[in-house]
């Protein structure tokens, strides 16, 4: 779709005058060189999610100029890190880094402060610095993306030895996805945990290694993640203390086989007693990845057809015609669909498949699916692609139900019971109704919790559609929270809100978060308000929404 073309005024950080700001630049360009620096004075374009923009967000739910950045700077080392990172403390310029900034429904490259310089690591800094074949790790830099991680494996003939696991979409960064604690679909999917050993550029320049890293000489780093003394790592993630500039992360041996698989169930009301199925299979491993639950509204979305091919009334499409379309599909008329995948040789498969489907098959009109009878271009396909470590990007198609379509995600945690289930389920769909807005739950078991994850996909240049799906989400977040229910990441537009819903003891853990904060940045230049932690600077003085 064309782009509108109207020229811009670089934004200048609130607090400089326009002029010193732009001495500032120059100055920053002497240190990295010209082409290293860009003043971001063209129209906006949002371009797609491979081709995406890194001044703002491409998805963004507010006026696109609310989170955007005055200047894009490229590091290639992280010598070139810090001398930004003093630089900004010099000029009280705020910065934010980002890998590559593909993070798509939680703010994708945008700052959360508007004028904020953007350090995009991810351009020049993006070797991968060591593949382990015999312990099975890697060390990486920002800009190595799931893609290029796989590519290195297959060109060093090593993708039958060992797997990467990757989030739904491969086109991120290893080190971006991971410092937001995002997750994948094999038995390594929980990234943070998988990691071990950073190197981080503090907000006042030092540049410290975790864990193992801190020995010099140590051979270890990527092997124990703990190192010794307090374990430092976690302040880096889903934070604004450090730029993160390597990351050690673990690689999974190739099981000796896999199988994917798939079930349906008939009726929204099977949710509870099928999370309650799932709950013991999946502590013991029986179900060995994050398990899948997904409604088949989400399903029929996931085609790629824009919901006027079904629907062309107001509000949500109705459920009866949903079903009638999905009665036309592989899941038949039934509403809940089931992904997960075996792995190993085929006599242990057939031991771990044989006891899900004795259990799945107590939800009367259960059925499992055959993969064989389903064409190529199956959604099933991608779930088994990303299920083995393969990076994909088909889970983009059901951005494409609303003209425009831009998606942003409210993610709630809960235990893994079918109570919890029900109870998540009847809020999205009641809030859902309440805005118009059709409803896309997929239930992700973790381990011991699971996350629902409700995307929800809006016209970016309807005001109206934005501001309903916002109003929406805001609702969301407060009634689950008032029910005890949390969000494991959220988008930056919903970062104060969220991070306000984990006040227990009077906000003790934000106070402890400002204090690091202040500590850490004193002059609050590093990311100010990710995660809805504010500097000093910048507290009580109308930042927060
Ligand atoms: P991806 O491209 O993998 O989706 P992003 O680069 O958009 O990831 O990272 C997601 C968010 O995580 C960013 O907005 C930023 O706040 C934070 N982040 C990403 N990379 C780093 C890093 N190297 N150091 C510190 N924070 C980072």
């Amino acid at each position: 779709k064309p782009q509108k073309e109207r020229q811009r005024l670089p934004v200048v950080p609130q607090g400089i005058e326009r002029d010193d700001f732009l001495k500032a630049l120059a100055e920053l360009k002497e240190l990295l060189g010209d082409g290293n620096v860009e003043i971001n004075d063209k129209p906006l374009r949002d371009g797609w999610y491979m081709e995406h923009p890194n001044t703002h967000d491409m998805m963004t739910i507010l006026d696109e100029e609310e989170f955007v950045a005055s200047a894009v700077v490229y590091p290639g080392s992280t010598e070139e890190v810090q001398q930004v990172v003093l630089w900004a403390n010099k000029h009280r310029v705020p910065i934010f880094p980002i890998s590559m900034g593909r993070n798509l429904g939680y703010g994708g490259a945008a700052p959360r402060v508007r004028g904020s310089v953007t350090v995009d690591l991810g351009r020049r800094m993006n070797k991968i610095l060591d593949i382990n074949a015999e312990d099975y790790t890697c060390l990486v830099e920002p800009g190595v993306s799931f893609y290029a991680l796989y590519e290195a494996l297959k060109e060093r003939g090593l993708e039958e030895h060992m797997w990467i696991d990757t989030p739904d979409l491969g086109g991120g960064s290893v080190i971006g996805n991971t410092v937001d604690r995002g997750v994948g679909y094999t038995p390594y999917g929980d990234h943070w945990a998988c990691h071990s050993g950073l190197e981080v550029v503090l907000p006042t320049g030092e540049v410290i290694r975790t864990g193992m890293g801190a020995l010099p000489n140590n051979n270890t780093w990527q092997a124990f993640p703990y190192g010794f003394g307090p374990y430092s790592d976690g302040i880096f993630s889903q934070s604004n203390f450090g730029i993160v500039t390597k990351m050690g992360m673990t690689l999974m041996p190739n099981p000796g086989g896999y199988e994917s698989f798939m079930y349906t169930f008939p009726n929204d009301d099977d949710l509870a007693q099928l999370i309650d199925i799932i709950r013991p299979l999946r502590i013991s491993n029986i179900l060995e990845n994050v398990a899948q639950v997904r409604h088949v509204t989400q399903y029929i979305a996931a085609s790629g057809h824009p919901r006027s091919k079904f629907y062309t009334g107001p509000g949500p499409v109705p459920q009866d015609v949903i079903r009638a379309a999905a009665a036309e599909t592989p899941v038949g008329d039934h509403a809940w669909a089931y992904y997960g995948m075996a792995y190993g040789p085929a006599h242990i498969r057939a031991h771990k498949l044989a006891l899900i489907d004795r259990e799945f098959r107590r939800i009367p009109g259960a059925r499992r699916i055959d993969p064989a009878t389903l064409p190529a271009d199956e959604y099933f396909w991608s779930r088994d692609r990303v299920a083995r470590g393969v990076p994909d990007i088909h889970e983009l198609r059901w951005v494409n139900w609303a003209p425009n379509g831009a998606h942003i995600a409210f993610s709630p945690v809960s235990p893994i019971r079918g109570a919890d289930a029900r109870r998540l389920f009847a809020l999205g769909r009641r809030l859902h109704d309440k805005y118009g807005i059709d409803f896309f739950p997929a239930f992700c078991v973790g381990l011991r919790e699971m996350h629902l994850i409700v995307e929800i996909v809006f016209d970016r240049d309807d005001a109206a559609n934005k501001a309903a799906a916002l109003a929406c989400l805001r609702d969301l977040v407060d009634e689950a929270a008032r029910e005890g229910y949390g969000e494991y990441r959220t988008h930056l537009v919903l970062m104060d809100q969220v991070a306000g819903t984990y006040s227990w003891n009077d906000g003790a853990l934000m106070k402890f978060n400002e204090r690091l904060k202040d500590a850490l940045d004193p002059n609050g230049i590093l990311a100010p308000g990710r995660c809805g932690i504010w500097p000093r600077r910048y507290r009580g003085r109308g930042w927060e929404m």
